[in-house]
């Protein structure tokens, strides 16, 4: 059990950098008709597919950038046309510069004006605070960065014969999220803004912060329409983890805001970080959300505690 535990763990650990990706496996699952999740090391992958060619949101590492590419093609020949970044972190950008390189943009055609000029290789599109971010790290490759940037609340294109809307998400995981909605698939992408597996990581580092997150879990919970008394409806690819529906967020953000709650109290009543951290007001969830390293729950109650506003 331990054993599974830390597997899970560096599998979803952005700062861990010596991995070993050998016998990583790239999982693949049908979502809907033309959208798989593409389960390998790192941030989930969503691929979506049809005439126009493909669309992959994240690309893990470029170490499996080879493995991934065997994946998408055994789904498709079509050209990668668009890439698009949920946030920046490595297991989600690593394979950016391959991919775009696998992929092409093509001349005018069918995938919106306003989405860039023609060039070699796939479009990148972020937030552009995902460019700031990768660009003011010297380790990333300018590669790897966004070749198409936007600064408003949303950006939405067509593309394989439906409606693509890509959602900022501000001051969540990072100040750069993104969460994808693909209106006629009825599939929603959420990067790291939701996740299955751990307590959040509330990256303060880059404007992350409980709030935000919990204006997230809402944001995707308001565009999610479930099927009366049953699972299924619009279905959720989280940044890591299972695939999921309206139930399984609903917990999420039942989680998060519980725990906000009440740490705010305890915050608000003069409570040191120490005194709040002692009185473990995490300890009903932490069985089944508590992870290690930056999904702790002290790293957890930590973040919390130093992201609320007064
Ligand atoms: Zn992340």
């Amino acid at each position: 059990m331990k054993k599974l535990l830390l597997l899970l763990l560096f599998g979803l650990s952005p700062l861990l950098l010596a991995q070993d990706f050998d016998d990583v496996e790239i999982q693949t699952l049908k979502v809907r008709d033309n959208i798989y999740m593409l389960v390998g090391q790192g941030g989930n992958i969503t691929m979506q597919t049809g005439n126009d060619g493909i669309l992959i949101i994240d690309t893990q590492y470029a170490e499996l950038s080879g493995k991934i590419l065997t994946a998408i093609r055994e789904l498709s020949d079509g050209p990668i046309r668009h890439i698009i970044n949920t946030h920046h972190h490595g297991d989600h950008v690593g394979g950016n510069a391959n991919l775009k390189a696998a992929g092409f943009t093509p001349v005018g055609g069918n995938v919106g004006g306003d989405l860039g000029d023609a060039g070699e290789g796939a479009r990148i599109l972020a937030h552009e605070n995902v460019l700031l971010n990768m660009a003011q790290d010297p380790d990333v490759d300018p590669e790897m960065w966004p070749t198409l940037t936007y600064f408003t609340e949303k950006k939405d294109f067509w593309f394989n014969d439906e409606g693509v809307r890509v959602l900022h998400q501000p001051n969540a995981h990072t100040n750069g999220d993104s969460i994808v909605f693909f209106r006629k698939s009825d599939v929603i992408t959420t990067g790291d803004a939701y996740i299955t597996s751990y307590y959040p990581f509330i990256d303060m580092s880059a404007g992350g912060t409980i709030n935000g997150f919990i204006d997230a879990a809402n944001a995707i919970i308001d565009l999610i329409i479930p099927v009366y008394g049953q699972d299924g409806g619009t279905l959720v690819i989280p940044g890591h983890g299972r695939l999921s529906d309206i139930g399984d967020v609903i917990n999420w953000r039942e989680m998060l805001t519980i725990v906000r709650d009440r740490i705010k109290d305890m915050k608000d009543r003069g409570m040191t970080l120490e005194e709040v951290l002692a009185a473990r007001p995490t300890s009903d969830y932490d069985p089944r959300w508590a992870g290690e390293r930056i999904f702790s729950t002290e790293n957890f109650v930590t973040s919390v505690y130093m992201t609320l506003e007064d």
